[in-house]
Parts: structure tokens; C-alpha cells; sequence
């Protein structure tokens, strides 16, 4: 799959928006904050960049972190995206796309964070939770001003 740009919208329909996909890779991300976020987890989603939003008043952010944000709808309760704060690229919610072809289970990171009750995926690339932070501390310090 080439860059391409593909649209959805969150359950009922007040956010929608398009996105530029680079890389059809889903990422699982089963850290504790993603298992109650998403009422289960992990989160699925797909890195996104120029990310275009519609339905500003319907979207609701938390800061669960010092440094990221997670986006849902205030109507409908829908997971939207994970970002840092400040920043364009954003991790979206992979069930909301309207388009899910072409894409593929790529990455499972804090990876020992996984529901006992869940099996890893298949020929998917591991991160552990430590190997996470010590990526967030390398992108945090390459920031800094
Ligand atoms: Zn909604
Ligand atoms: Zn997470």
C-alpha cells in the first residue's frame, strides 16, 4: 500500500475526519491505560499523519500522562486517538475507518502488559513496556528545547 488518505467517523457520526496513512501496520497497544480506555483492549490503531478533524465541539481529551492525550467523542463515548501532546501524528482507533483493506496486525508494544487472557499475535513485532519508555525518553530528549 502506497501513502494514501482514508476517512471514518466515530459511532455516531458527530467526529469524523481523514487521515494520511503511511503504513498499514495496525498497532496493538496493551498498556493498563488502553485496557480501561478501551473497555478491554488493547488499542488498535494505525500511526496517521495530516489528520483532519470534523465535529471539534464533539471531541473530549484526557491527559493521562504528562505527555499523551486520548481523544473520544462526547456523544457517543467513541475511542478516537492516542497523540502526544502537541503533536501531528496521532494513533487512530482502527474501527473507525470506513476502509480497513490492505491493512495488517504489525506490532504489539507493552507487550507484557497483555490480559493474561489474551494471545499475542502471530508475526507480530514484541516491545515491552520497558523497551517503550526508553523509546518516549530518546523522542522526549531529541524535543527538548
Ligand atoms: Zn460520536
Ligand atoms: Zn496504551
Amino acid at each position: 500500500m502506497t501513502s494514501e488518505n482514508r476517512c471514518g467517523h466515530c459511532l455516531c457520526g458527530a467526529v469524523s475526519f481523514t487521515a494520511r496513512i503511511d503504513d498499514p501496520g495496525i498497532q496493538a497497544c496493551h498498556c493498563r491505560q488502553c485496557q480501561r480506555w478501551t473497555g478491554g483492549g488493547p488499542l488498535m490503531s494505525l500511526r496517521v499523519r495530516a489528520l483532519k478533524l470534523h465535529g471539534d465541539a464533539a471531541i473530549a481529551y484526557h491527559r493521562a500522562s504528562e505527555w499523551g492525550e486520548r481523544a473520544f467523542c462526547k456523544t457517543c463515548g467513541s475511542t478516537l486517538f492516542w497523540r502526544m501532546q502537541e503533536r501531528p501524528i496521532a494513533y487512530m482507533a482502527v474501527g473507525l475507518f470506513d476502509d480497513q483493506s490492505g491493512l495488517h496486525m504489525a506490532q504489539e508494544v507493552f507487550s507484557d502488559c497483555r490480559a493474561a487472557w489474551m494471545h499475542p499475535y502471530d508475526g507480530a513485532e514484541q516491545s515491552t513496556e520497558a523497551q517503550e519508555f526508553a523509546k518516549l525518553d530518546a523522542y522526549l530528549m531529541d524535543q527538548a528545547p
